[in-house]
């Protein structure tokens, strides 16, 4: 090819290409972090590369081998040259990683959207969209097979040539095979399994071998390893759809059958139905040979849920964070195979490997854990509807209380739909709010007490009657202050910018802390949730010796006060230090089958749990959410509330919710308490409105950090420079604030000062970033810089 006309130039650095064994050039993102793609050539034993096909490469001036995705194959040489620029050398590929593309053209796709859209690398993007497990290859092993070499069939007619071989056990291995027809590569038997069947060792197998009688072949298996747990019985009797939900389901498929992209803003209740119609739309798609990937939050991804759809569906794949790696490969592959036509999962199931996609749905679209935190800052509710637009598929967002961004996108966006459910099924009544002025409260000798008078009462005749409750406190931990009361010193975290939360036992390993004299000691840890470091609670105060104080509550504190309080409750406790994924499925069985009275924990237990004995829910402390300086304070208040009240009443058993507040006049808690989310919407528009927030106009956020506190400062000024310049240069109408300190101005040694950047629509947004990248591919900041683009907290 071009190689001769070229080679005189000695535009290639390998003797390979020089000799003219290279005769193709694909273009790669690198995983790590950089901007920039790069051209390679690649020696012709190594083609054909695709697309999605990881490759590695000498990469920098080092040329350290690094993993990167193919993301253009058979770049024409020209253009290759030209984006590099004379006098630019081409490197040639060192290995291919992958046997196949790990991603197809539609999801190559959705990764240049993200990686646009998020003002994220390519190859960091595309990285984060196969899973770890997959990349590694967990689960997948070679195992050894033998076989019976030169026995053909008819078995009944050969002769083995049995008086050639000297040993019991090698004649006894024989005859196993034989009997076992183990002929060839495909009938072979397992080694291990072998061996351990005959009590016999290795060294006959291999006198066998090397007297070629038989013949030892490797086979790479993938385990198959269930992801869904057995055991909880879902009802699954055939449900006649109400009114509203018939109209609904007109309506999905309506637009299934259009076979044109489309969003529907399903805005139904806790308990309106919402589900069931997910799995009928579900059906409809499958009908047309079709796909579909249904998100949930995390922690809403109990077994419960994915059994409802498991039950009804059959191919289906399960992605969430408590499968083993393992376990994580195989639902991939199966999903890359088609064996699975339909993929539950958290976050990343957007990127789930289906053809023929046909249906998105993500469940309660309003979560703020569908954002990543980590770069690509992804929210997977929007990736989802990109993706179903990519695809021409359908996408179904559903929510009792939707966020505002969605409400207001279903009133003014072209394909989008809003479609109501705003009746429980069976029309069962709302459960009854009640609001307790922590106030008015007495409190006791250790400060206040975390179950009220009335909740307390109340929660007695729940028990006596056999029924069932659910408290919520959604903090963990014992207490989130360990203060001295009389010099107020405060335990700090020695690496973050934050008060350190009292935890009665280390978050990792077990059993109490005995002391040098050997005592027991009943105190406990001092945690830093941000960074995770923990140090042991002094019993004295180290400034002036008088003893602490826990000020504040968390879930520990509350499992001591109701075992203190109710000692013949059976209790379970809920948070993320005392349940992993298989323990919570354990809890919840217990819970549904009757052998624990109270659930207590934080807001793992506000989502998707449906048990009909529940008859009363105590918001242990409804402001927890209020108190954080972000401007969806009062929109994570409501949701919160009317989630935890939805776990209430879901049967005939009239359910009560107790809503305990210091802030009893705060609107947020107000409409919910009157299960008001249209009223309380408008208030809260109101405010958008004035201050220029979503979802009125778009945000953005860049995030600086750095362990020294003048060359950020400096860094952060230079940046705001920058934005200025782009600004005024492309005459755009944004608004900038900062540089400031971020709320948590310290994490992990490292300070950080945030810019806020605020446009009335994306497109100038992102005319802004467009901008910004290509100004720090060419002046790399000195300090780490994150961008967040819609970012849902500011912290
Ligand atoms: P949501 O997802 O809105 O909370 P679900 O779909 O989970 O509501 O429905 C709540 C409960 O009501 C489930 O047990 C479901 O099987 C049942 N259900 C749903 N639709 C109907 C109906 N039309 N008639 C009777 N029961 C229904
Ligand atoms: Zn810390």
């Amino acid at each position: 090819m071009f190689m001769g006309r070229y080679k005189t130039d000695s535009l290639f650095e390998a003797e390979e290409a020089e000799r003219g064994e290279c005769n193709h050039i694909i273009r790669v993102a690198f995983e790590s972090a950089a901007d920039t793609e790069f051209d390679y050539l690649v020696p012709d034993r190594y083609w054909p590369i695709g697309v999605g096909q990881r490759v590695e490469a000498p990469f920098g001036r080092a040329n350290k081998l690094e993993a990167g995705f193919c993301i253009e194959a058979d770049v024409p040489f020209e253009k290759s040259f030209a984006a590099r620029g004379k006098g630019r050398k081409l490197k040639i590929v060192s290995n291919v990683i992958d046997k196949e593309p790990l991603l197809d053209a539609e999801l190559m796709a959705l990764a240049r959207w993200i990686s646009g859209y998020y003002v994220c690398p390519l190859g960091q993007v595309l990285a984060a969209m196969v899973p770890g497990a997959v990349k590694k290859r967990a689960g997948v092993k070679t195992e050894k097979r033998v076989y019976l070499t030169n026995y053909q069939l008819p078995i009944t007619n050969h002769q083995l040539p049995v008086t050639k071989l000297r040993g019991k056990k090698q004649k006894q291995i024989v005859e196993y095979l034989k009997q076992n027809k183990a002929f060839d590569s495909e009938s072979a038997l397992e080694l291990q399994g072998l061996l351990a069947e005959l009590g016999c060792t290795n060294a006959s197998v291999k006198k066998l071998a090397e007297k070629q009688v038989i013949k030892i072949a490797q086979k790479t298996i993938l385990k198959s390893l269930p992801a869904i747990p057995a055991g909880m019985s879902i009802k699954t009797d055939t449900v006649v759809l109400n009114e509203d939900q018939q109209k609904a389901m007109a309506h999905f498929n309506a637009e299934i059958d259009s076979g044109l992209f489309g969003v529907t803003l399903l805005y139904g209740v806790t308990d309106s139905g919402k589900t069931e119609l997910y799995i009928r739309a579900i059906e409809t798609v499958l009908q047309k040979g079709k796909s579909a990937i249904v998100l949930l939050p995390e922690i809403a991804l109990t077994a419960q849920t994915v059994q409802r759809f498991s039950s009804r569906l059959k191919k289906i794949a399960v992605m969430h964070s408590s499968l083993t790696a393992a376990q994580r490969n195989v639902q991939w592959q199966k999903i890359r195979n088609s064996e699975a036509d339909v993929v539950i999962g958290a976050r990343s199931a957007v990127f789930a490997p289906l053809s023929n996609l046909g249906l998105v749905v993500v469940d309660e679209e309003h979560e703020p854990s569908f954002k990543q935190d980590t770069a690509p800052r992804y929210n997977a509710r929007d990736v989802a509807i990109k993706r179903a637009q990519l695809s021409n598929a359908h996408c179904i967002l559903g929510s009792a209380t939707p966020s505002l961004e969605t409400l207001f996108n279903s009133r003014s966006k072209k394909h989008f739909s809003l479609v109501r459910l705003p009746k429980r099924v069976m029309n069962l009544a709302f459960p009854e709010m009640k609001l307790v002025d922590l106030r008015d409260e007495f409190h006791t000798q250790e400060g206040i007490s975390l179950i009220s008078e009335p909740l307390a009462e109340h929660l007695e005749n729940v028990l006596a009657k056999g029924e069932q409750a659910i408290l919520l406190l959604n903090r963990r931990g014992y207490s989130n202050f360990v203060f001295c009361p009389s010099c107020r010193y405060t335990l700090h975290c020695r690496n973050c910018d934050v008060t350190l939360t009292f935890h009665k036992l280390p978050l990792r390993g077990s059993g109490r802390m005995r002391t040098v004299t050997g005592k027991h000691i009943d105190y406990g840890f001092a945690v830093c949730h941000y960074c995770g470091a923990q140090t042991l609670v002094p019993q004295k105060c180290p400034l002036c010796g008088a003893g602490f104080a826990m000020i504040g509550f968390g879930s520990q504190r509350l499992e001591a006060e109701v075992t203190r309080k109710f000692p013949q409750a059976r209790l379970s406790r809920v948070d993320s230090d005392s349940m992993a994924g298989r323990d919570y499925y354990r809890v919840l069985k217990d819970f549904s089958e009757g052998r624990i009275d109270i659930l207590a924990g934080t807001q793992m237990l506000a989502k998707g749990l449906h048990f009909p004995n529940v008859t009363l829910v105590g918001i242990i402390s409804a402001d927890t959410c209020l108190y954080l300086p972000d401007f969806r304070a009062n929109e994570r208040t409501f949701q919160l509330i009317s989630h935890v009240a939805g776990r209430a009443g879901r049967s005939v058993k009239k359910g009560v919710v107790f809503v305990q507040t210091f802030l009893p006049n705060q609107p947020a808690i107000q409409f919910a308490l009157k299960n008001d989310f249209d009223g309380f919407i408008k208030e809260e528009l109101k405010h958008r409105r004035a201050c220029n927030l979503p979802p009125f106009w778009r945000l953005a956020g860049l995030i600086m950090r750095d362990r020294n506190f003048d060359k950020l400062q400096a860094a952060c000024n230079a940046m705001r420079e920058t934005v200025d310049n782009i600004i005024r240069r492309d005459n755009l109408k944004i608004t900038v604030r900062g540089p400031m300190p971020a709320v948590i101005s310290r994490i992990q040694q490292f300070h950080r000062m945030q810019i806020i950047i605020q446009a009335p629509q994306a497109e100038t947004m992102q005319r802004l970033f467009a901008g910004l990248r290509a100004s720090l591919r060419r002046v790399r900041p000195v300090v780490k810089v994150a961008v967040d683009i819609d970012p849902v907290n500011l912290l």
